[in-house]
């Protein structure tokens, strides 16, 4: 039997299938997604929307209608899932092949199924495929039926809720590209469930059919449905294939294990994590394992791709991911931080494939382990607040369902936790009220999921219907008065928050900066007459009202009351980041031209990044002009003012607008009241924008460009700090380049002519090594190859030699002179490293052939090799068995 593929071989093989039906092949997109309508990148389509809806399909300067990727991609709606059922990740690659308006639904159904069952690709048995098509796709039933073959009966059909994609989108949306689906599903055999394929049609749960991989049919634009509710599907400008496979769920079949936790990606972490507990994996009892494994996957390859951990938005999804893989490490008995120390393992599985964890491993260590060692923390303080519960129960009371679920969601107790200490204090837990309070905050957790929606969405629209939109005074104040006029937790109105939960507070007036246009939203705290509470988050409705994530820490909140509002000092940082960014702005289209256009921009505490439209890399001189040029500006300390105005008088004073937005009649206008010079021009930074900003272009203190790097065709993102963040930055460059010139024995200044100097010596050693080792060669060759052993040999005069220490371009050219010099017609040499076999061309002729007796000799030694047929080579290890061999192979 030959061993199964690895995960890594069959990425490889699909990519290689797919170009070899003329696909492009293009590296996967960051799991941050490429557009805003999702936190994450959850499908391999994403990066192509725009393709579907006809733009050029031009990546990078190659035009393909065809397109193969395996896609990271991050679905938060399915972190409850792992460890649960045994098909989900939070994590996952989406194997993909992509049409636009070239080949169709045929085409895509028959190479599926040519990759799945042709012995060349994956071999899986025929007789254990299945498929679902959309209710009134005969097209597709055709082709399965007619073309490929598959019985009538392996076919079942569903509605939009299955098979359309995204899920139900003619009713529900999102907007853009949408059309029917046909998934394929493999048995896994009655070991994994009783049921049949035609009890799936009600079930649509099993263990024993899996859903391997999904061919979508994007045909439709999806707009907003009629008044009365009728789905609006205009035909896109033509029809195009998206299909997913899950790579960790074909891996499972191809490798026949019994869930993806078994597979070579992630047994070494199961391993790994049983081995720090002192616990062992035993199944998909050990849930724990599980999750630890999968979670640390995940959140190395996100914090890979740029995503820091925070309070905020995707920060605090990947918080809560890495959150709840602690706290499965603390119920597996470990007290220090030891998640990221699996981190290596993940770079081994994945590094080959995305590198990316391998240039930020250090800082993807280093960033789960202080979340880690802060979590530690919190469990403490949860286990101090879990105390006065129990003192507040009494020996043989029960707790409370709600408090228990107050403990899982404010400092991450899982339930086992809760119960396993309230019994040492003789009280028991109200499970099922538990269960039911988790059961309440899922069902938000899915419906802010869905593709399309925002991820992360405290107040569903019901519960916010009736609030007038917000006063906003945070442009000029960081601290307000505002009263309470609406609590919603679990998608309803709430009358009072108790210490302790998290929900959506409405104020009538708030400083708090909603998430929007690119900035971050602020954080901050709340305090109110014997109350007080974190807000972790701030974003703003539709209808402009404005949801501050609040952490009721004292007290309790009540509706109607009145509270102070006080923005966090990260406030600050932003700022500076936000007129950095317009500053960063202009310079580029003063530097570049004013071809320059912003396509995307991230203002947050920590840095800001910038993406624009720009053919070519920017080179090093143009890099240091743009970062002189906002450095002028911040000296030259200019007052920065804003104002709102009619548009059409913001156009006319020359304002920069953002190339697509959509803008109202009275617009706001941030201005830098002066200009800097460049190339003789005046050069002047008037935007409108809805951000927060610095008074002075002063106040943003320092000012560094940290990257220029490629993130689509035709776009470029830029990254760069300023204040602080920019400051401490270049001194750990500083102290970075004096620890490497310390190690060299010179200054950084001496730094270039020492590396070039090493690099010279180092070339002059290698070439006197080769020379000793030439000589070592001829002096164990002896004067005209008299040390070697020549004999006949199937009807060949054979000269044969062992030699010692060496190799490669030595071992060839001894060979060459041994051939020359004995006058033989082949000639073996053997040394420690390696083994070569020469023929001359007379033998050659008589039938002679190195690179057939090479291999035969390196079978013999432990090693493979094979050449053509008058010089051959391979890598072996014993030397003398390759010689012994000689004698019998002719
Ligand atoms: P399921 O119903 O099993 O959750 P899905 O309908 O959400 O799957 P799609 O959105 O169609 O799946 O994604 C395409 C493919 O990606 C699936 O066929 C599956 O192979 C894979 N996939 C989807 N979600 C996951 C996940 N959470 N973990 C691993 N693979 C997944
Ligand atoms: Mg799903």
């Amino acid at each position: 039997m030959t061993a199964p593929l690895t995960t890594a071989q069959i990425r490889e093989k699909y990519l290689q299938f797919f170009e070899s039906k003329g696909h492009l092949r293009l590296p996967s997109h960051s799991t941050i997604a490429p557009d805003p309508t999702t936190l994450f990148t959850v499908a391999g389509m994403q990066p192509f929307k725009e393709q579907f809806m006809g733009a050029p399909a031009v990546f990078d300067g190659q035009a393909s209608k065809r397109v193969t990727t395996a896609q990271k991609c991050l679905r938060v709606g399915d972190i409850e899932n792992v460890g649960r059922t045994l098909r989900h990740c939070s994590l996952l690659e989406m194997l993909g092949n992509f049409s636009f308006g070239d080949y169709f639904k045929r085409e895509a159904l028959t190479w599926a199924w040519e990759f799945l069952t042709s012995p060349e690709w994956m071999g899986l048995d025929r007789s254990r495929l299945y498929a679902t098509i959309y209710k009134d796709d005969e097209e597709a039933f055709g082709i399965w039926t007619q073309d490929i073959g598959l019985p009538e009966d392996h076919i079942l059909r569903f509605d939009a809720d299955e098979n359309f994609w995204p899920a139900d989108a003619p009713r529900e949306g999102p907007n853009g590209p949408c059309g029917p689906c046909s998934e394929i599903f493999y048995d896994r055999g009655p070991e994994y469930g009783e049921d049949t394929w035609a009890e799936y049609a009600d079930t649509r749960e099993s263990a024993r059919f899996l859903e391997i991989w999904n061919c979508v049919f994007p045909q439709y634009d999806r707009q907003d449905p009629l008044p009365d509710g009728t789905p609006v599907l205009k035909d896109l400008p033509f029809k195009n294939i998206d299909t997913g496979m899950g790579l960790e769920r074909i891996a499972t079949v191809v490798q026949d294990v019994y869930d993806f936790y078994s597979n070579d990606v992630f047994a070494p972490l199961i391993s790994r994590i049983a081995e720090l507990s002192g616990q062992a994996y035993e199944g998909p009892q050990n849930v724990s394992h599980r999750v630890i494994a999968e979670h640390v996957r995940s959140v190395s390859m996100v914090i890979a791709d740029g995503s820091a951990l925070s309070n905020t938005g995707r920060g605090y999804v990947i918080r809560k991911i890495l959150r709840r893989a602690s706290r499965h490490a603390y119920l597996l008995g470990l007290r220090e931080p030891v998640l990221h120390t699996l981190v290596p393992l993940v770079v081994d599985a994945m590094g080959d494939a995305y590198p990316e964890l391998r240039t930020e491993q250090g800082r993807v260590e280093a960033a789960i382990r202080s979340e880690e060692e802060r979590f530690l923390k919190t469990l403490e303080g949860g286990i101090q607040r879990l105390g006065g519960m129990l003192e507040g129960v009494g020996r043989g009371g029960v707790l409370g369902g709600e408090d228990a679920f107050v403990l899982y969601d404010t400092y991450g107790f899982p339930v086992d936790l809760t119960k396993e200490i309230a019994e040492e204090y003789g009280v028991s837990v109200d499970e099922a009220g538990y269960a039911e309070s988790l059961e309440n905050a899922q069902n938000i957790a899915r419906a802010g999921s869905k593709y399309g929606k925002s991820e992360l969405f405290g107040g569903s629209q019901e519960a916010l219907e009736g609030l007038s939109a917000t006063e906003f005074v945070g442009y000029d104040h960081l601290e307000a008065e505002g009263q309470v006029l609406a609590l919603v937790g679990a998608g309803e109105r709430l009358s009072h928050l108790p210490a302790g939960s998290e929900a959506t507070v409405v104020l009538s007036r708030t400083p708090f900066y909603g998430e929007g246009g690119g900035e971050v939203g602020d954080t901050g705290r709340l305090e109110w007459q014997g109350g007080s509470g974190t807000v972790r988050d701030t974003r703003k409705s539709p209808a402009g009202v404005f949801l501050h994530d609040v952490l009721v820490e004292e007290g309790q909140l009540t509706e109607g009351m009145s509270v102070r509002a006080l923005v966090g000092p990260e406030r600050q940082a932003v700022q500076r980041h936000h007129t950095a960014t317009h500053l960063l702005h202009a310079a580029l289209r003063a530097v570049l031209g004013s071809g320059v256009r912003q396509a995307g921009s991230l203002v947050a505490p920590d840095r800001l990044r910038f993406d624009f439209s720009h053919g070519a890399a920017l080179t090093a001189e143009e890099l240091a002009q743009v970062e002189l040029l906002v450095s002028r500006w911040v000296s030259a300390n200019f007052p920065v003012s804003w104002r709102e105005m009619p548009i059409a008088e913001a156009k006319a004073a020359g304002a920069t607008a953002l190339f697509g937005e959509k803008y109202g009649e009275t617009v706001r206008v941030v201005s830098v009241e002066g200009d800097v010079e460049y190339g003789g021009q005046p050069v002047s930074s008037k935007e409108l924008c809805g951000g927060a900003h610095v008074r002075r272009t002063g106040d943003i203190g320092a000012f560094v460009l940290l990257s220029d790097e490629n993130v689509a065709a035709g776009v470029r993102r830029i990254e760069a700090l300023a204040g602080e963040a920019a400051t401490r930055w270049v001194r750990e460059r500083l102290s970075g380049a004096a620890r490497v010139a310390a190690l060299l024995n010179t200054s950084p200044e001496g730094l270039e002519g020492r590396v070039a100097g090493l690099q010279t010596q180092l070339k002059a050693g290698e070439k006197e090594a080769a020379g000793l080792r030439r000589q070592l060669a001829e002096a164990q060759m002896g004067g005209g190859g008299s040390a070697a052993q020549t004999r006949e040999l199937g009807g060949f005069q054979v000269a044969a030699l062992r030699l010692s220490g060496i190799e490669g371009n030595e071992l060839r050219g001894a060979a060459d002179k041994l051939l020359d010099q004995s006058g033989a017609d082949l000639v073996v040499l053997a040394s420690d490293k390696g083994l070569v076999v020469k023929a001359s061309k007379a033998a050659v002729t008589r039938g002679a052939h190195a690179g057939q007796l090479v291999g035969k000799l390196a079978a013999a030694a432990g090693g493979k090799g094979g050449g053509r047929p008058d010089m051959a080579q391979a890598g072996i290890t014993d030397p003398e068995a390759a010689l012994a061999a000689l004698a019998t192979a002719f």
